[in-house]
């Protein structure tokens, strides 16, 4: 896998008050340290609500704790009269590393479309945050056999607009919708198909550097029990979970097996 450090990133989704989760990350780190976890070799990141990104942040730094936090989406706009909007520059003063772009449920439930995705790239990385954009096909366009064509079609319409240096910030998720909270997770080899597709497109559009650099995740009904077959393949990097980020064992589980 290069010299990627692989990443394990929790997406809570609308799930944990801010006091769930306070409890959920105290309880991680301690299993984490009972394990010797040694967060060098893989990195651990939580993506809160917007409500409980502070919690997580004091706790982050009253203990020291080595695990990163971001978001789950963000406004492209940077300040003023938009109600309800959270900026970049609000979430970077939280201390948040990452930021979601493009999940499925955002692109289908909000008005998240390709020019939109771009905005919030750019605003994650002008607040110096890195971007986790989330691509996947649903179950037709795989039932149609287009399933690696559509995912690179979704990075190529965000990198396209990217300079060098901006792309070589991206971690992309590559995430089958209908392997979403389903129990349906992605053969290894699909996975890796997908992105060894992503990573070629990188090198093409950029050069083999960014291509080498950028961290391909995959997302899907990842569990404890399917973690190591797919973190085995040489182009998946790491993690999106939903589902089983909401149980700190289970977590902790798949951030060793990773
Ligand atoms: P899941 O969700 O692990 O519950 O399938 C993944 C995601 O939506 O990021």
């Amino acid at each position: 896998m290069a010299s990627r450090v692989p990443l394990v990133a929790g997406n809570w989704k609308m799930n944990f008050n801010h006091l769930e989760a306070t409890y959920f990350v105290q309880k991680l780190v301690w299993l984490l340290r009972d394990a010797h976890f040694d967060y060098r070799r893989c990195e651990i990141a939580l993506m809160p609500s917007f409500t409980s990104i502070r919690s997580v942040q004091v706790l982050v730094e009253a203990d020291d704790l080595k695990i990163r936090y971001g978001a789950q989406s963000v406004s492209v706009t940077t300040q003023g009269a938009f109600t309800g909007d959270v900026s970049a520059d609000m979430l970077a003063a939280l201390g948040c590393t990452y930021v979601i772009v493009g999940h499925s449920e955002r692109r289908k439930y909000h008005p998240e479309d390709d020019a939109n995705i771009v905005d919030q790239v750019r605003a994650v990385l002008a607040a110096g945050m890195r971007p986790i954009l989330c691509v996947g096909e649903s179950y037709e366009e795989r039932r149609q056999g287009i399933e690696l064509d559509f995912a690179v079609g979704q990075v190529h319409d965000v990198t396209r607009d990217l300079s060098r240096d901006q792309a070589a910030k991206l971690i992309i998720a590559y995430e089958p919708v209908w392997a979403i909270g389903t129990g349906m997770v992605a053969t290894p080899d699909s996975a890796q198909d997908a992105a060894r597709a992503i990573r070629e497109d990188l090198a093409t559009t950029f050069d083999e550097t960014v291509a080498d650099a950028v961290r391909i995740l995959y997302g899907g009904s990842v569990t404890s029990k399917n973690a190591v077959e797919l973190i085995g393949e040489p182009d998946v990097d790491g993690f999106l979970i939903g589902g089983a980020a909401l149980d700190a064992d289970e977590l902790a589980t798949i951030a060793r097996l990773t």
